[in-house]
């Protein structure tokens, strides 16, 4: 996506070869603009595929699933990073490594949420190392719902996430797939989508 590919480079910046912060427009202070751009990308590319709920993980996977969701017309559900005493019915929980925290939370949702033939969008901010997209598929498949698509605003893809999501029979749509970073450089893979 060119408009997204440009604002990365404008204003995300590669705090190393690793991690890129994009809290001027997507992670923190959040383009609104930018995000309603992108869930009408999202929804053009994952029309006629019978999705009836999207999924994200919070915080920064909501603006951009969000606008996807009005953009389908479909529920948004948000997975939890840590339970609460007000999550007191029956919950699906399963184990995630965070890429940016180097600790491991359990994404928790309420299982009357998910339903046995949901079909189901993941949408996400980052595509890092697969855990949380791996983890959020693992969540909806023990509901007996489907993944139907997993959709990433921003892959790193000289990072695993790609292979082991398609190892694990997904196929990932990233908006914008960054192939190389250093610092004050960012470099794209072509024609992601
Ligand atoms: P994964 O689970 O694929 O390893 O990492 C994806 C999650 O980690 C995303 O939900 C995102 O919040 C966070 N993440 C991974 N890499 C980056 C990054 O380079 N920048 C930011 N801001 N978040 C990242």
């Amino acid at each position: 996506m060119k408009l997204l590919e440009e604002r990365i480079l404008k204003d995300g910046v590669a705090l190393n070869s690793d991690v890129l912060l994009v809290d001027s427009f997507l992670n923190h202070q959040v383009d609104m603009g930018l995000m309603q751009e992108i869930g009408r990308e999202f929804a053009r590319i994952f029309a006629g595929k019978g999705i009836n709920k999207i999924a994200t993980i919070e915080s920064s996977g909501i603006a951009p699933a969000g606008q996807a969701a009005l953009a389908m017309g479909v529920p948004l559900l948000v997975m939890k990073k840590s339970t609460s005493s007000i999550l007191s019915e029956e919950l699906l929980q399963t184990p995630v490594a965070s890429f940016t925290k180097g600790s491991t939370y359990q994404l928790t949702t309420k299982r009357k949420y998910l339903s046995k033939g949901d079909s189901v969008l993941f949408i996400d901010d980052f595509l890092a190392n697969g855990e949380a997209a791996l983890g959020a598929a693992r969540l909806i498949e023990s509901a007996g719902a489907t993944v139907a698509g997993i959709g990433i605003v921003i892959e790193k893809a000289f990072q695993p996430g790609r292979l082991r999501l398609i190892e694990a029979g997904y196929h990932p749509v990233s908006l914008a797939a960054v192939s190389h970073m250093e610092t004050g450089i960012i470099s794209f893979v072509e024609s992601v989508s």
